[in-house]
Order: C-alpha cells, then sequence, then structure tokens
C-alpha cells in the first residue's frame, strides 16, 4: 500500500529494456512489446562491454580475411554465417530490371557521366534518405562505387598521416585497413549496448584532438547494436566541443525490422559529419552502387576526388539501382528482406540459447545481418574456426575487427534459412563445449 515509485526509476527501466531489445517506443504511441520479447526466447546476458581502450595503427588483414572467405564460400555446400551479404535475392527479378533499366537509360549508357552520379538516382536516394529521417538535396550527394570507395575517399580527403581517428572497437574491419594505409594512429573506444562508451571518448578526445570519428551508428558491423538517440546526440555534441568530424557509415540502413533512430547526420548543424551507405545489403555487392552525403565547403573537393579516382560509377549500375527504386520493386524487396531477417535473427537467437555453453553471451540486433558472441578469454576461437570450416560451417573470427588485440568473439550472419541455423549453430554449439571443458 502507498507503495510509490519514483518516476525517474521507471523512465531507467524502460530505457534499460529497450536497450535490450525488449521494447521499443514508437512516437506518440507509447511503448511496444518487440517480437523478441513475445518469442519463448530467455534472454541471456546480452553483450559483455570490455572497457578496454586499444591504440595502433589500423589493422592490414583486410585482404587475407576478405578472400579467405571467398575461397571457402565457392567450395559450395557451406553454411556461411561469414559473409556480410543478404542470401535472398530473386534472379527473376534482377533479370526483369536489368532488361528494363537498359532500355529506359539507353541514351545515358553510351557515354560518360557526371562524377557525382546521374540525378534520378540521386533524387531516388534523396527520397529513400528521407524515410530514414535525414533531409538532403540531390546537390549533397555523391554516387560511389559500393560504400567502400566512399569511405576511402573521405578518409584520405579528411585526414593526414599520423592523425589520430577514433573507431569502435569491435569495428569494420574494411576501415582498418584503409587506416592502416594512410597510416592513421587508430583509437578503439569500446561499444556498449547504447553506443560507443562516450566517458572513454570524452577522454581521448581531451587528450589525443583526434581529427576524425568513425562510427556505424545503426546495426553495427559486426556487433548489430544500434546507437541510441541520446547517444547520438551526445556524441554529436561532444565532436562539437573538440571539432572532430564524423565519419557515419549506415551501410545497413533500412534492414532493421524494429524503428531506430534517424542517422546522427540529421542532427548535424555545423556540416561535421560524412554519411555513407550502400545497396550492397539490400541489392547486392556485386552492383558496387553506394553513396555519400556530404553538406557545406567538402562536397565539390570530394567531387573532384571522386572524378580523379574513377570518373564516375558504372552508369549500367546507376541505371539498375534506379529501376529498383522506380518500380516499387526495391521497397517490396526490402519488406521480405525485413520479414525473413526477423525470423532468421530469432531463430537463430533460439538456437543458440539451445546449443551455445552459458558463459557465451551474444547482442541481440535490431535488424541489419549479424549478432556478435562474445567468449570467454579460454576459449581457442582460431581452432574453434577451423574445426568449423572442416565440418563446412564458416564464421568471421572476431579478432578480425579489432585494431589489435581484441577479446575471442565472433560474428554470425543470420541471414539463413532455418534449417541451416539450426544446424550450423548446432555444430559451432558442440565445439565451443568441447574447447570449454577440455
Ligand atoms: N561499411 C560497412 C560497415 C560494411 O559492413 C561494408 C561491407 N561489409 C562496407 C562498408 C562496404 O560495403 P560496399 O562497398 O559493398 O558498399
Amino acid at each position: 500500500e502507498n507503495l510509490q515509485v519514483n518516476k525517474l526509476t521507471v523512465i531507467e527501466a524502460y530505457r534499460v529494456l529497450e536497450a535490450e531489445g525488449l521494447i521499443h517506443a514508437r512516437q506518440g504511441s507509447g511503448y511496444f512489446v518487440s517480437s523478441i520479447a513475445t518469442s519463448r526466447i530467455t534472454l541471456r546476458s546480452t553483450f559483455a562491454p570490455v572497457q578496454e581502450v586499444t591504440i595502433a595503427q589500423g589493422d592490414g588483414s583486410f585482404l587475407e580475411q576478405f578472400t579467405a572467405s571467398l575461397h571457402a564460400q565457392h567450395q559450395g555446400n557451406i553454411i556461411d554465417f561469414s559473409s556480410g551479404f543478404p542470401s535472398s535475392f530473386r534472379i527473376e527479378e534482377l533479370q526483369r530490371v536489368a532488361k528494363r533499366s537498359l532500355s529506359h537509360a539507353a541514351d545515358l549508357l553510351f557515354r560518360y557521366d557526371f562524377p557525382q552520379g546521374q540525378l534520378l538516382l540521386r533524387q531516388q536516394i534523396a527520397q529513400l534518405l528521407l524515410q530514414q529521417g535525414l533531409e538532403v538535396s540531390p546537390e549533397e550527394l555523391i554516387v560511389t562505387h559500393g560504400s567502400e570507395q566512399a569511405l576511402s575517399l573521405a578518409l584520405r580527403y579528411y585526414l593526414q598521416p599520423e592523425d589520430w581517428v577514433i573507431v569502435e572497437t569491435p569495428t569494420y574491419h574494411g576501415v582498418l585497413g584503409i587506416l592502416k594505409n594512410l597510416g592513421a594512429k587508430v583509437i578503439g573506444i569500446p561499444m556498449t549496448v547504447t553506443g560507443m562508451n562516450l566517458e572513454l571518448l570524452e577522454q581521448y578526445l581531451h587528450s589525443y584532438h583526434p581529427k576524425l570519428i568513425y562510427t556505424i551508428s545503426t546495426l553495427h558491423n559486426p556487433t548489430g547494436i544500434t546507437t541510441s538517440q541520446t547517444h547520438r546526440q551526445q556524441l554529436l555534441a561532444l565532436a562539437e566541443q573538440y571539432e572532430c568530424l564524423i565519419l557515419e557509415d549506415n551501410a545497413y540502413e533500412g534492414l532493421n525490422f524494429e524503428p531506430v533512430p534517424a542517422p546522427i547526420k540529421a542532427l548535424d548543424c555545423h556540416d561535421l559529419v560524412t554519411y555513407i551507405s550502400t545497396f550492397s545489403k539490400t541489392l547486392m555487392p556485386g552492383l558496387r552502387v553506394g553513396y555519400m552525403v556530404v553538406t557545406g565547403k567538402h562536397y565539390q573537393p570530394l567531387v573532384e576526388q571522386k572524378l580523379l579516382n574513377d570518373l564516375h560509377v558504372s552508369t549500367v549500375s546507376q541505371a539498375i539501382a534506379s529501376e529498383f527504386l522506380a518500380s516499387g520493386l526495391y521497397r517490396r524487396h526490402l519488406g521480405r528482406l525485413r520479414t525473413t531477417h526477423l525470423q532468421s535473427r530469432n531463430a537463430m537467437l533460439q538456437a543458440l540459447e539451445h546449443h551455445f555453453p552459458e558463459a557465451i553471451a551474444w547482442t541481440i540486433p535490431k535488424g541489419g545481418l549479424f549478432l556478435w558472441t562474445h567468449l570467454p578469454n579460454h576459449i581457442p576461437i582460431q581452432t574453434i574456426c577451423r574445426e568449423a570450416l572442416s565440418q563446412n560451417v564458416l564464421v568471421a573470427n572476431g579478432a578480425a575487427f579489432f585494431p589489435s588485440k581484441g577479446y575471442p568473439a565472433m560474428r554470425l550472419n543470420f541471414s539463413h534459412t532455418l534449417e541451416a541455423i539450426e544446424q550450423g549453430i548446432s555444430i559451432l554449439g558442440k565445439l565451443l563445449k568441447k574447447h570449454s571443458i577440455s
């Protein structure tokens, strides 16, 4: 009786539930229980953040890792939890779209094009971004050969050798490779369930004056974590205070099956944030169409860099992407992907719960392709990856995603059939148990 709960305690409880993916907020309507909470999955501790900052010179092993997983994929008959693309594309649709796009855009195909990309495609991308809560003009967009080229152009343009750069740890290994190449010095700030550790970030902004922060704010690769709205505001405020640029990589844009906050770029009033994304994860990596949003004085120099690099993105690829968007197929395809990915994520969570030993923690992503499993320190991750491959299961060794020594972890792509998930996770579970006991 007469027991009163402090309102702040309730708000905090909601915040924690939201961070764990159990509930989500809908603007104007309140909180809703998320799909994951209504299924029978008992949640194990979701993510055990490691508070150690790492300082390194990037990592040069991207080529090795990139090609190693390609070789394994070419063997066929493999359950591939390691790759970074969705698995449910319909070839007939691509054939129809490609045929139509070649006739619609015929007049554009036989000549060179603008370095920033076709106007129609940039207008369509601007529309897409508006749906993500980011308002930009087509004159602030540059179409690139995948987002990897956008990353490379931006980092080359903004950084000088020896500059300090902040990345999340773990982070996308393709960026570590570029940073190594540029001779940049890397500070790895650990991820928490709501985004990179801001206290540590502030300490390092204060003492190292880095030039740039690289963040994968939504459906982070490799952890699947989405940086919360409050965290985004604080991150931007810190960048403003310390006059540091932000490179916001949103490669998994549109693949969320639960609401996610608008990009940090949408909050940026001082042209500090360069935003990049891609059609690789929603359509196909082979199309090589990505894009960057650059506002203010950096736009023209970056268009020039694009021109000097490779003139422009293939007009054939641009025409196909454009036709996908114009025909409404893109929207439908995305809807299908979200539905199947939600089912496969839930299936993977259930399989992990069932097959993995107690001591292992994992993240619960709101979309994208990956979840991240965090293993105890004594687990020989290299051996487990090798033995899994000998049983036709390919996983990404977490070590690749750290600029220097990290903790044992695996990145798992959950966009697979329910049977493949059950079979693959059961094999991994057995290996983990074998090595946990011995
Ligand atoms: N950024 C992130 C976070 C990625 O995961 C990837 C691909 N795995 C890329 C960029 C590059 O992708 P693409 O060049 O195909 O757009």
